[in-house]
Order: structure tokens, then sequence, then C-alpha cells
């Protein structure tokens, strides 16, 4: 039976770099050899991250104070060290508290320097953006998460500060084009919208680091991987294989096709919901994900059996986060229209 792949992470990947990831396990570029047994320190492995890079740099079009590097730990790890590595002791960091994952950043940042939430959502389960609040003038940094992956809300507008603005992409990089500039910091971990889990793509305006006065371990400094082309250490060279191969996807099919294929999945499945008594949405609808969508049933008796309806016909990782309930559906780049032609279809019934 055909699947049709709604998890929200790890999640779809398109089936030709599935396919090439596959090859590469069994024989890497006819060297005989896996790529899981190759050196990162060969030729053919150098080339490969130099080209995971680069493609990220041409993507985004960055300029070359931004830097490009794949890092471990998952977006997880990167709650701490981004303080860490931009936020001195004594300063002031504000935060945007969308969901789970800015509430456990907040948490990290703390133990670094001083963390004002500016504005959060947690009074309604998190089921809008908040807008039109103050950056205080002297933070260091705005902190926010574009996509909350949980809650199915997005940030449709950049948000106004004075000082640079860090970004959790998670859940939605490469989903459409951004002003990339528009940032200081820009990260997301890999198991997403970006390729197999196990790295965390990071970019960052290189001027704004190195001014924490703190003596920083080069594992945990982000200069250090820079510096070494994001090989400090053994880098984790199959998810950053299977991001580049993503990549490539990507670059071929543009990303405002992207984007708008992405519009049209999302808007198929959200006019139903609006449509269909038998269901309701939970995020404010200006606020709604086009990569998640949250949904529960208006009578919630109806959920079990829809469920099983869904896995019935191939439709799997529908179930709706436990902090939310009902369903979720995940519409990632790689999830072709077909499938949410599908979900829809069961969802009239
Ligand atoms: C999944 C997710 C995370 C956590 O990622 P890990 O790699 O599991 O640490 C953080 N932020 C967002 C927006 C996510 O969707």
């Amino acid at each position: 039976m055909t699947k049709y792949n709604f998890s929200a992470g790890p999640a779809i990947l398109p089936q030709s770099v599935l396919q090439q990831l596959s090859q590469s396990i069994v024989d890497y570029k006819s060297t005989g050899l896996s790529i899981l047994e190759l050196s990162h320190r060969g030729d053919l492995i150098v080339e490969m991250l130099d080209e995971a890079h680069a493609l990220v740099r041409e993507l985004l079009n960055l300029p070359r104070n931004y830097k490009v590097i794949y890092l471990t730990g998952g977006a997880t790890t990167h709650f701490g060290l981004i303080p860490y590595n931009l936020l001195p002791q004594n300063k002031t960091a504000a935060y945007v508290n969308t969901g789970t994952w800015s509430d456990k950043a907040i948490n990290y940042a703390r133990h670094y320097g001083n963390v004002e939430v500016v504005a959060s959502s947690k009074d309604a389960n998190f089921n809008y953006i908040p807008k039109n609040y103050d950056v205080p003038n002297d933070a260091q940094y705005l902190y926010v998460t574009s996509n909350n992956t949980i809650y199915g809300t997005m940030l449709k507008q950049m948000p106004k500060a004075n000082c640079p603005v860090f970004i959790d992409m998670s859940s939605d990089i490469f989903s459409q084009p951004i002003n990339a500039t528009d940032y200081g910091l820009i990260y997301a971990a890999s198991q997403k919208n970006l390729g197999p889990v196990g790295t965390t793509l990071l970019i960052v305006n290189e001027e704004l680091l190195g001014q924490t006065g703190r003596d920083i371990p080069p594992m945990f400094d982000y200069r250090a991987h820079i510096k070494k082309k994001s090989a400090l250490n053994t880098p984790p060279v199959f998810s950053i294989y299977g991001c580049l191969l993503t990549l490539r996807w990507i670059k071929e099919k543009g990303l405002e096709n992207i984007a708008a294929a992405n519009k049209a999945k999302a808007g198929l499945l959200y006019t139903e919901i609006d449509r269909n008594p038998h269901f309701k949405g939970t995020a404010a609808i200006e606020d709604r994900s086009t990569m998640n969508a949250t949904f529960v049933c208006t009578q919630p008796e109806m959920e079990s059996r829809f469920l099983q309806l869904c896995e019935q016909n191939g439709i799997v990782g529908i179930k709706g986060h436990r902090s939310v309930g009902g369903f979720r559906a995940s519409m990632y780049n790689a999830l072709e229209l077909k499938a949410v032609e599908v979900l829809v279809e069961l969802m009239r019934g």
C-alpha cells in the first residue's frame, strides 16, 4: 500500500534522495566503499562537505560575513550553545515564547545571561503568534521560532527590533524564499525539512561572535567550527550528505516553486477543515502554518475512528502532539499534493 507520511519529524524525504542515500551506503561514487566507511579527511568527503556548505550559501544568497556550519546535538543543544556563544553573562536577550521549543530555548538561555520574555502565547496554549511587543533597547538579540511544529502556528512577518534577530527554523527552513540577512543567526535541526536526523545547520553573521568574554572550549565555540569548515571533529557525514541531496533537489525545483506547492497543499487542507462541520482548526487563522496543520474533531469521540480510517488508507504520522490532541498533518517540502488530496477525501467521508 502506498504510504503518505505526515509525520512531524523525523519526516518525509524525497524518494530520489532516499534512493541516492541507499546507493551511497552500498557504494559511494563507485569507490567500492560505503559512505559510512570513508574518512571525513579524504578528498571525496571534503568535496561533498564543501558542496553542502556552498549550496546553502547559494540558495540563501548569503554575503561573505555570513558563515554556514553543520553541527551536532540537534536543535536542543543549540538552545544552550547560542546564548553561550552570543550572550554575555551581564547582558539581556529578548525571547518570544510561541511554544514548547521556544520555551525550552528560554530555559537554556537563563544559564548564560538575563532573559526577558517580551511576548508569549502560553496563556492560550500557544494557538497564536504574539505581535506588537516591545524589545528593550539594550537587548543583545531577539530570539524567535519561525514555525511552531507542535502548535501549527507560523511567523508571517519579520519582527521589529533594533538588535539582531535569531531564529529557529527547524521545521520550515527552505519551505519558502527568505531574506537571510534580516537575521543575525538562523538554525535548523535537519530532521524536519532538510534531511536525515543527525546534524543541525547554523548560519551566523560572523561579526556577532566572540563578544561574550567567555573562554569557550573549541567544540562549543562556533568560531572553531567555522574555521574548520564543520570538520573540527568527525562530522555526521551521512546526515550532511542527505542534506546535500535534499538541497540539490530544492535547487532543481526552485524555492519559489516549492513555496507555491506548500501553499497549495496547506490551502487545500485548511479549506476542508473550515468547510467540514466534523473538524475544526486549533491555530488562529492568520497564524496558520503551511508546514504543520493542527485540527481536532468537533465530536471528540470521532477521533479514534478517523485515525483508524487514516491508517487503513496509508496515512501515517497524523496523530496530534499530546499537548494539542486531535491531528497534526505535517506537509513538508517532500510531501506531494496527492497525499493531501487523499487525506481530504477521507475527511469528506
Ligand atoms: C523539532 C524541533 C526542535 C528540536 O529539535 P532536536 O533536534 O530534537 O533537538 C527545535 N525547534 C523546533 C522548531 C523543532 O521543530
